[in-house]
Formats: C-alpha cells, structure tokens, sequence
C-alpha cells in the first residue's frame, strides 16, 4: 500500500519533476525548484516538516548543503528556534569537524562548526531528499560528535528503494513524500 495517501504528497509528487541522467547516467534527479517556485505548495511543505519536528521541541534545526539549507532555515524561522548550517568541505570559516561521506552519485565531506551544537541541546535534521542515507548519516555522526541530542531526521522527499532509513534503527525518521 502507498504511503502518500495524503493531498499534499499527492501535488508534490504533481509538482517535482524527474530528470533522468543527471547529474550523472542512471541517476533520476528530483527538482524540487517547481516546488520553491509555488508559494502555497512551499509554504505546504514547510507547514508538513515543522509539525513532523515540532513535537521533539527542538532547539536548533540542523540543515545539510544546500537545498536543506532551504527547508531547514525556513522551518527553524517557522518554529522560532536556531539553524545549524552543515556545509560541504573548505565553506565554513571557523573551527570545523568533518565526516566523509557516500552519496547516491560521488562522495563528499560535509562540515560543522565545532560550536554550533552545545552538548546535550535538542536537534533535529531537515533535508530535502533521503537517497541512500549517506549524507544524513554524517549529519548524524557530527551532531553526535558535538554531543548532540538528536531527536528525529525529517525530509521532504524519501527513495524508499534505496532504504536510506536502515542506517538510523535509533531515529525517527519522517519523510513527506515517498517514492
Ligand atoms: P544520500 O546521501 O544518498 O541519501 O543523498 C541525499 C542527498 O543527495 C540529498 O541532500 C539530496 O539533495 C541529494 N540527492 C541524492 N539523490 C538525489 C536524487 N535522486 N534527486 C535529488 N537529489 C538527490
């Protein structure tokens, strides 16, 4: 049975386009830009991933590079709380730790402020699509670094067919639309 039994998957699924091949052969690429561009769909999905966090009463939404930084950023203004940047390698200016990482297409390190998460404060993820599960997992292991409490990992979009989630059993893992 489909997981997307509700309206909003049912028009972001209308809405994100596929486009084969990029960026490299074999991989279908879902463009959420059509999705940015509709004001009452954007506002939709930032509506769907604040509830999904907002129960954990978090106090920074952690966002990864770069089109979590979209969502992320937009549902920590939502929620009134911190927004943690985790960026890709040489981006950041101050002190950094990093994890190095495979994605459904290359490999890459993504990097945090060693000060962005103070022990023990409450964090949730905000990414745009979970693929593999490789790069929320880094996000996974600095917050844990940094002593972190992560309390869910929240996307818009979900490959099932990867089963990107099997690398969080301990997570909460809360996708809005699947595939
Ligand atoms: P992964 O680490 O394999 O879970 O890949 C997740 C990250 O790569 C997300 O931040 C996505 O933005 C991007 N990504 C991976 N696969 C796709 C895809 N098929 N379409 C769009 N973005 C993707």
């Amino acid at each position: 049975m489909s997981k997307n039994n509700d309206a909003l998957a049912a028009k972001l699924c209308e809405a994100i386009r596929d486009v084969p091949d990029f960026p490299k052969p074999g991989i279908i690429f879902k463009d959420i830009t059509p999705v940015l561009a509709d004001g009452e769909l954007f506002k939709l999905s930032i509506d769907a991933l604040s509830a999904i966090v907002a129960a954990h009463n978090p106090t920074k939404v952690v966002g990864i590079d770069a089109r979590g930084f979209i969502f992320g950023a937009a549902v920590a203004d939502r929620l009134g709380i911190g927004f943690v940047p985790m960026r890709k390698s040489g981006k950041l200016p101050w002190k950094t730790i990093g994890e190095t990482y495979a994605l459904e297409y290359g490999e890459a390190v993504l990097e945090v402020h060693q000060d962005a998460i103070a022990p023990g404060e409450r964090v949730v993820v905000v990414d745009d699509l979970l693929a593999t599960g490789g790069t929320a997992n880094a996000a996974v292991s600095l917050i844990k670094q940094l002593g972190g409490d992560l309390r869910t990992l929240a996307f818009l979009i979900e490959l099932d067919f990867l089963d990107g989630r099997k690398l969080f059993p301990d997570v909460e893992t809360t996708s809005v639309l699947h595939y």
